[in-house]
C-alpha cells in the first residue's frame, strides 16, 4: 500500500480499533505517520480490505451447498433459533441440508431438527437419563414443551415418534446463521461435505 493512500485510509477511519484511532489522532496533530506505524496500519488495512472481499464474494457468490449432516448447535444459537422462529423448545440437533452462504467466522445454512436416533435430548442437549429418553432422544419435561405426552411403557414408543416427526416436519426447514465457534459437533463433518460439494 502506497503511503498517501495508508494516510487517507487512516484519516477516513471510523472503525473501532484503538490502534488505528491513535494514529489518526497522531495524523492529525502531526500531519504524517513514522515509518513503523505507516507498516503496521498498511498491514491492518491490507486484512480488513481482504476479509470484506471475502465477505463480498460470499454474498455475490452464495455458495449453495447441499450437504447432509447432523450437528449440535451451541445454548446461544439454539435460543436464538427458538425465538427467531417462536419455538417453545429449542432445537439444539439439526439435520442440515443446504449451505447458503460461507464466510470466516459463520454459516448460513437451511437445517431441520433431527429425526434420527441421538444420544442427548434434541431440545435442550442434556444428556438422556432413562430408558424413556434413550429411546425417544427427548427428555421428559422438553417432551411437555414440545406439546406431546411423554410415553409410559415401550408400547408407546412408535406413536410418540410418530407424534415427534410430524411435529417436526410440520416446523418444517428453519434458516439461520450459525457461528463456527456454535458448531458443538459435526464440524468437521460439514466443512468436509462443503469441501466435497464442488
Ligand atoms: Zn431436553
Amino acid at each position: 500500500m502506497e503511503n498517501l493512500s495508508i494516510e487517507k485510509n487512516v484519516k477516513g477511519y471510523n472503525g473501532n480499533n484503538n490502534f488505528i484511532l491513535s494514529l489518526k489522532d497522531g495524523l492529525e496533530k502531526y500531519g504524517r505517520l513514522t515509518e513503523k506505524q505507516l507498516n503496521a496500519a498498511s498491514n491492518f488495512f491490507t486484512k480488513l480490505n481482504n476479509r470484506n472481499s471475502e465477505f463480498i464474494k460470499s454474498v455475490i457468490n452464495p455458495t449453495q451447498k447441499n450437504v447432509n449432516v447432523n450437528i449440535k448447535v451451541g445454548n446461544y444459537i439454539a435460543k436464538t433459533i427458538s425465538s427467531d422462529n417462536n419455538l417453545t423448545f429449542t432445537p439444539f440437533l439439526m439435520t442440515i441440508s443446504k449451505v447458503l452462504r460461507v464466510t470466516e467466522k459463520a454459516y448460513r445454512v437451511v437445517g431441520k431438527m433431527n429425526t434420527s436416533d441421538v444420544s442427548s435430548c434434541r431440545l435442550c442437549g442434556r444428556d438422556l437419563k432413562d430408558w424413556r429418553s434413550h429411546v425417544t432422544g427427548i427428555g421428559p419435561v422438553c417432551s411437555k414443551n414440545l406439546g406431546i405426552p411423554y410415553v409410559r411403557k415401550k408400547e408407546d414408543v412408535d406413536t410418540y415418534k410418530k407424534q415427534v416427526k410430524e411435529k417436526i416436519d410440520k416446523i418444517g426447514d428453519l434458516t439461520f446463521w450459525i457461528p463456527k465457534s456454535q458448531i458443538k459437533e459435526g464440524y468437521d463433518e460439514l466443512e468436509n461435505q462443503i469441501k466435497n460439494a464442488g
